[in-house]
């Protein structure tokens, strides 16, 4: 099949790349010249596991190609896939104006019947206006396939490769056909491929996020109970993921959910529900549960130094900057709450991230974070040297097992604030570490 990707972010690279390496033809378009150059060159624009092989093995083979020309790959593609961005405007709801500009210039670029796959992340009602901007430009046949994509950052290939479930709005028969067949290699263990509607589809990737960080929001509220009585939040994770109706997944305490997705579509939802006269309470709390919860790390670290203003003059070591491990993505870190909170306060950050360094530094400048007092670090154990604290911030493979010795002896006191409750507070008390977790004692 010949398939056309325009916007080769996330999810428009790692589906152009998965769908060449099931033998299409696929041509990936994107309005930034420099990325075009730096993926023509062999070179993937983020970090994930596997994409860079499958990448460059696909390029080789002339099945995977970039270009800046939207028109000559709507030209010479049957299915073109929509994947830019669609981050919160000032109110909450999702900004259309990518989705809705990539519509009216494929519209323009029309050649003969196209199946156009919304695969961005979009409120209900959005196929309808894609359908009505493209009517506007072409007299061609064009039907609109909402088909919102699942992958995580951090495991994007190996989560296109074997989807849990491809969902696929349309009404359209051929259409279905189509995405069937596209998707056919990818679910060959079984795992369904779902019909409904467009406005179903659209709804079904807003509920999946909400239903997410809901499960976030509710065990980080939960941990904050166990600090205070003294219970341990692993215990009663274990003690309730036991049960099937609540299941194994998703339930980590942590600093926040943070990432490109979880919070603006959750504002994105709430945002329809108040258009449509629903107030949302249940997304509305998890949501400012995670307002809260970004603070606490923060607040941990103030109160065991006797309050913000003794954060003046003291260095702390940040292990983990990315929102989450696997991936160089800072967009709505909770490490950047808490790296405006203890700069802010005047102390010195050292930090270290297996990836996320450059990607960092832009975060910080994009919030307005002053990087004076912070030092990137070239490993974890350097991070260490005379800090007052080490902040555990993401939970990196390379952190499980660290040298607690060989840390404390670089450390000025030895205090560990972990934030993703990856060790074990008793071990780690009993090795000389005053140690905070999420919810546990040691
Ligand atoms: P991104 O910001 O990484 O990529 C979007 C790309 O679109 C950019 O490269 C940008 O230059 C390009 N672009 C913007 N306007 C364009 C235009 N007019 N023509 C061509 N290219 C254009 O975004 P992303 O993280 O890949 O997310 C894309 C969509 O997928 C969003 O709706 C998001 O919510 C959704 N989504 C993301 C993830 C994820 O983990 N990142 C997962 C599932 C769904």
């Amino acid at each position: 099949m010949k398939v056309a990707v325009i916007g080769t972010g996330y999810v428009g690279l790692v589906a152009g790349t998965c769908f060449a390496e099931t033998g299409n033809d696929v041509t990936c378009v994107d309005i930034d010249p420099a990325k075009i150059a730096k993926l023509q060159s062999g070179t993937p624009t983020i970090f994930e596991p596997g994409l860079k092989e499958l990448m460059n093995k696909n390029q080789e083979e002339k099945r995977l190609n970039f270009t800046t020309n939207l028109t000559l790959a709507v030209q010479d593609s049957d299915v073109i896939f929509m994947a830019v961005g669609t981050p919160s405007s000032v109110d909450g709801s999702a900004d259309l104006s990518a989705v809705l500009k990539v519509s009216a210039d494929v519209g323009k670029a029309m050649n003969g019947s196209k199946i156009i796959v919304n695969k961005s992340t979009v409120p209900v009602g959005t196929a309808k206006k894609v359908a009505a901007i493209i009517a506007e430009h072409t007299k061609h046949p064009v039907h609109i396939v909402s088909n919102p994509e699942f992958l995580k950052e951090g495991s994007a290939i190996d989560d296109f490769l074997k989807p849990d479930r491809v969902v696929i709005g349309t009404d359209n028969e051929q259409a279905w056909l189509t995405m069937k067949e596209l998707y056919d290699p990818f679910v060959r263990q079984g795992n369904p491929i779902i019909r409904m509607s467009n406005v179903s589809a659209e709804m079904t990737k807003y509920a999946a996020n909400a239903m997410l960080a809901t499960k976030i929001s509710f065990i980080n509220e939960i941990a904050l109970l166990c600090d205070l009585v003294g219970a341990d939040v692993e215990s009663i994770r274990a003690g309730i993921t036991s049960d099937v109706r609540i299941g194994k997944h998703f339930l980590y305490p942590g600093p926040g959910y943070g990432g490109s997705c979880f919070p603006k579509d959750v504002k994105a939802l709430l945002k329809t529900g108040k258009d449509f006269g629903l107030p949302m309470q249940v997304i509305h709390a998890a949501e400012e549960a995670n307002d809260r919860q970004k603070q606490v790390l923060g607040e941990k670290i103030a109160k065991h130094f006797g309050g913000t203003n003794a954060l003046k003059g003291k260095t702390f070591a940040l292990w983990g900057l990315a929102f989450k491990p696997n991936t160089d993505d800072m967009r709505e870190a909770p490490s950047l709450v808490l790296l405006k909170k203890l700069l802010e306060a005047g102390s010195q950050v050292r930090a270290f991230d297996p990836i996320a360094h450059e990607t960092a530094l832009e975060a910080m400048k994009t919030y307005g974070i002053k990087t004076d007092n912070f030092h990137l670090s070239e490993s974890a154990y350097q991070t260490l040297e005379a800090a007052d604290a080490l902040v555990l911030v993401t939970e990196w493979n390379e952190f499980r097992n660290p040298d607690f010795t060989k840390m404390k002896t670089l450390m000025r006191t030895p205090v560990i604030f972990d934030g993703r409750n990856l060790w074990k507070p008793d071990s780690v008390s009993k090795k000389g570490f005053t140690y905070y977790g999420m919810g546990r004692k040691p």
